[in-house]
């Protein structure tokens, strides 16, 4: 829902005003819309437009190498012939109009009066109509203009800025339209500024198929398949469409209609680049962000510009305007041929363990997949507990962890020691964990690895006790908090005391020091945290036990059934 306004009936000129403060440097606001402040060297104007709701088009979209001019109507309104006029007058450097939108009823007139106003004038104007919506009609000229505006509009803005004739900048701007073919799915609908209720609702779990950008919903409504089912079907739907002589280069947009996150796009792409390519082509410049939107719709599109050797340079030209920059120059400075190479293990500086080693790393290994275990049984509880205070992600975070230790214990080699196997699954646990907690524990793994020599011939209770220490003195040292501090340190310390200082057997010590673990984690309850991301909201965390603290005494309880 739109929230921020003053009078819902001036909200486009509120904003507009707003955007041409912003832009001051390289914009200007005439009658009608905005115009880019003209070239040194005269060149055809490139004139968009529509109604608003649709940022960055178009308004975002004038600038040097990208549009001339934009005409900003009402919200989904197309603006009057008089606007238009205004516009294109305003930006006409003698070399002549080309007027270009997405193909709509209002659109149509206006734009079509505002040509034959400037004709009267002398000014030579052309239009230039995009219909890349396959989803609106089956014949192609009958189609809706959606987010392949942003196609069209950039090749001709490109083409302008190359110093083109009228004539080639409109023939290259059909050519462009000819070649770009887009899909769309809602999620959700808009609402308009001081209304209640958006445009059309999407029902939970559904999705609107062909949707519009003007809050029209689509054209069919279906279940809302996975990130991957939806990639597939827009990639296969617009290829069935593919233009004749199609060649084997592509530019490439997913599109944003408003809220649908640019994560979520990312996701989508990477379903849908990979099917491209396995289609056969090569994807040249994508862009995956918001360029044509509807205002606060959930949705995403995706288009396909079919490149030939006349429109791959447009389609990669550079272009500054407000909402979009493209500057390649940059780029030549990167080593494109660079491979990133990852940390492996490294099989060779692997100690030779021996069997009473080899013996502990069996232990080892079943005692990392009891703790995924335990950790995947109290994922929901320690995301409870860690909601009240911190971000509700402690659960996750310690399965992420120890499941990716496990799985690279499980994946080491079998000669591997204990130490090495610490090594290796404190490394994978905070690489994938996560957080505060994810990091600590697997670098402390790996610290108490070091105290651990696979060659040793024996094992002796106190080895394990120091490797304890080891691992807590890493964690007071990399998180720099202290007891009473509310983390799992007052789980942990309380521990490693309670070991060092029994007597008796190694299993009748670890229980009795996992009593002091528990009893003070539970007692975190009455403390004010002062370290991590819970700080801030101290009193809130009042009357609940931190959640690293209680899972750690989860955990050393567990190692004690295995000793
Ligand atoms: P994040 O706080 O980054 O979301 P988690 O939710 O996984 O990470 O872990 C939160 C736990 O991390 C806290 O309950 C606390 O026990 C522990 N923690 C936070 N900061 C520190 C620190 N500086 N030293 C030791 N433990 C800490
Ligand atoms: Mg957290």
């Amino acid at each position: 829902m739109t929230k921020l306004y003053n009078d819902p009936a001036d909200f486009c000129d509120d904003q507009l005003e707003g955007f041409v403060d912003l832009y001051s440097d390289r914009l200007a606001q005439v009658p009608g819309g905005v115009i880019s402040l003209p070239p040194k060297t005269p060149q055809v104007a490139v004139i968009v437009g529509g109604g608003s709701g649709h940022y960055p088009a178009f308004a975002g979209l004038v600038g040097p190498g990208f549009a001339s001019g934009a005409v900003v109507g009402n919200i989904f309104t197309s603006p009057s012939a008089a606007h238009v006029y205004s516009v294109a007058k305003a930006a006409d450097q003698g070399k002549g109009v080309v007027l270009t939108f997405g193909n709509y009823a209002g659109d149509n007139m206006n734009f079509g009066i505002a040509a034959k106003m400037l004709q009267a004038e002398g000014i030579d104007t052309r239009i230039v109509v995009v219909t890349d919506d396959i989803a609106s009609a089956p014949e192609f000229d009958q189609r809706r203009g959606i987010a392949g505006d942003f196609t069209v509009f950039k090749a001709m803005g490109a083409a302008a800025a190359a110093g083109k004739d009228l004539d080639e900048v409109e023939r290259l701007g059909n050519l462009t339209n000819q070649r770009t073919r887009t899909l769309g799915v809602a999620f959700a609908g808009c609402t308009m500024p001081g209304a209640d209720t958006p445009l059309f609702e999407v029902k939970h779990g559904q999705m609107g198929v062909g949707l519009g950008i003007h809050g029209e919903p689509g054209i069919r409504d279906e279940a809302r398949p996975s990130a991957q089912e939806l990639g597939k079907l827009l990639v296969k739907t617009v290829l069935k469409d593919a233009p004749e002589n199609p060649g084997g280069r592509i530019g490439v947009i997913v599109n944003g209609l408003g809220t649908t996150k640019y994560e979520e796009l990312f996701l989508l792409y990477r379903t849908v680049a990979p099917m491209l390519r396995e289609a056969g082509y090569e994807i040249v410049d994508p862009e995956v962000g918001e360029l044509v939107t509807s205002l606060d719709m959930g949705g995403v599109s995706l288009t396909v510009l079919w490149l030939d050797d006349e429109l791959e340079p447009l389609w990669t030209a550079d272009a500054y305007a407000a909402a979009y920059r493209k500057q390649k120059a940059p780029l030549e400075s990167i080593d494109k041929n660079y491979e990133v190479s990852a940390a492996a293990i490294d099989e060779e500086s692997l100690v030779e363990a021996s069997p009473a080693a080899l013996d502990l790393a069996k232990r080892v290994r079943q005692a990392s997949a009891r703790v995924a275990d335990l950790m995947r049984e109290q994922e929901t509880y320690l995301g409870e507990i860690d909601s009240f205070a911190g971000d509700g992600d402690h659960g996750r975070g310690m399965v992420r962890g120890s499941e990716a230790a496990q799985t690279a214990i499980d994946g080491a080699p079998e000669k591997a020691g204990p130490a090495a196997l610490l090594r290796i699954g404190g490394r994978a646990w905070a690489m994938q964990a996560g957080g505060t907690s994810g990091v600590l524990w697997g670098a402390s793994l790996e610290a108490a690895a070091q105290k651990i020599d696979d060659a040793a011939e024996d094992f002796a209770p106190e080895d394990l006790v120091q490797a304890v220490r080891t691992f807590a003195d890493s964690m007071v040292t990399l998180g720099g908090a202290k007891l009473g501090d509310k983390t799992l340190l007052d789980a942990l310390l309380p521990f490693a005391d309670a070991l060092e200082a029994a007597d008796g057997s190694l299993s009748e010590a670890w229980a009795e020091a996992t009593q002091a673990a528990q009893k003070s984690a539970e007692e975190t309850s009455e403390l004010r945290p002062q370290k991590g991301r819970a700080r801030p909201l101290a009193e809130k965390s009042l009357g609940h036990p931190d959640p690293g603290a209680i899972s750690m005494a989860m955990i050393l309880d567990l190692l004690g059934e295995n000793l």
